[in-house]
């Protein structure tokens, strides 16, 4: 019997769950968005009700109406049992490793995961006892020889911030499973629609909402979403840190996320075009986009994954410090800056050999990272080419 006569509820497409999901407008007068509830104290009607804590909300730290809208969209559009909002990506990241170490834990940490991740890892999380280890993140199940009894967190992020290595996440998760490990997924780049991290073996997967799910560059928003196994133990870790999120930032990422399918197909398209071209490009070595049959992880990401972001990175062939910056500098529509995920074109000089401990990076030449946001693609392309051609002459 199939999935739709099973549960009596048509399984819709994702372009569609996201303009469904996490809205009752029946239950607002008929306005079509859930609206913003500000609020700290929840009245109770009577002691009885107090002491019993049994209405929907209780106080605000707890949810609101609108964050709690959020929450439940994502968790339908991830495949979750629940999900929770925090201030951050970041903010998530660190939540997420909390709500599955403890003192005299052992983690194991993909190297070639977002830098802040590993600052919190072997800043905050070691000085409360956790061990924190790095693996090669293309060693997949492989990962199984470095479990230790005492392991209780893997975390994966699949493509690895910057360097863009494809994970085997099934095969990770298998491993980690075996010895009873919580497996994490930094899934920002995927997001749930093109990567479902827990139909993939992930207990909790991160999403920096601030980059796809937002996707305007002015929210900053993480969330965490959880399988049933783990979903008790993260709302619990959650409630104990009080880490209430604003329901304006909700709102603004409930209205991200109406249009965040669209933005993502568009989005994939550009990128891959420009990928295409820059990889023909005689200043370009290679082009690191999992979507592209040259790059290493393809056949990983043909199999996990149902489709590509916007993020991809270039390596030029050797050129002087000031030829890159002077490529960089004089671009009119890439903006230089952290994050990624919005409609507006980034680019960022990087080298991850400055802090990668697990395996090495050693790339030929210098290397960038593009977000292509929702510009004309032609446009992109001319900016870039007098970019390129900017590495001879200075
Ligand atoms: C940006 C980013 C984060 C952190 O998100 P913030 O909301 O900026 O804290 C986490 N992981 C990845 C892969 C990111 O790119």
């Amino acid at each position: 019997m199939s999935e739709e006569k099973k549960t009596g509820k048509r399984k819709l497409r994702p372009a569609t769950l996201v303009t469904q999901a996490g809205r009752a407008p029946f239950e607002h007068f008929g306005f079509v968005n859930p609206p913003i509830y500000r609020g700290s104290t929840v009245l109770f009607p009577t002691v009885a009700a107090l002491e019993g804590l049994r209405q929907p909300y209780t106080y605000g730290t707890k949810g609101t109406p609108t964050t709690r809208a959020l929450e439940q969209a994502w968790s339908e559009i991830a495949g979750a049992v629940d999900t929770v909002l925090t201030p951050s990506g970041l903010a998530a990241i660190g939540l997420a490793l909390l709500t599955a170490t403890h003192a005299g834990a052992h983690a194991l940490i993909a190297d070639s995961a977002y830098q802040p991740t590993r600052i919190f890892c072997d800043g905050l999380l070691k000085r409360f006892g956790v061990n924190v280890e790095y693996y090669d993140p293309l060693i997949g199940g492989g990962v199984a020889a470095m479990m230790r009894p005492e392991t209780t967190a893997v975390l994966v992020e699949s493509p690895g911030s910057q360097s863009m290595e494809v994970q085997d996440v099934p095969a990770v998760a298998a491993a980690a499973h075996a010895h009873g490990a919580c497996v994490i997924a930094d899934n920002t780049w995927a997001t749930p629609l093109l990567f479902p991290p827990h139909e993939r073996g992930c207990d909790l997967a991160v999403e920096a909402g601030t980059k796809y799910l937002a996707g305007h560059a002015d929210v900053l928003i993480g969330l965490v979403s959880a399988n049933a196994k783990w979903a008790k133990r993260l709302r619990t870790t959650f409630n104990a840190f009080g880490m209430g999120s604003s329901p304006d930032d909700a709102s603004l990422a409930l209205r991200g996320l109406r249009t965040m399918a669209l933005r993502l197909r568009e989005q994939e398209r550009a990128a891959l075009d420009i990928a295409q071209w820059l990889e023909d490009r005689p200043e370009v070595s290679r082009v690191l986009h999992p979507a592209l049959p040259t790059h290493p992880g393809h056949e990983l990401w043909k199999r996990d994954f149902n489709g590509a972001s916007g993020v991809f990175s270039v390596i030029l062939k050797e050129a002087p410090k000031n030829a890159v910056a002077a490529l960089v500098d004089g671009l009119e529509l890439f903006g230089i800056g952290f994050s990624w995920g919005g409609y507006e074109s980034l680019v960022l000089p990087f080298d991850c050999a400055s802090y990668r401990t697990a395996s090495r990076w050693a790339p030929e030449g210098p290397a960038l990272r593009f977000s292509i946001g929702l510009e004309d693609v032609d446009d992109l392309k001319s900016d870039l080419a007098a970019g390129l051609a900017r590495l001879k002459v200075s």
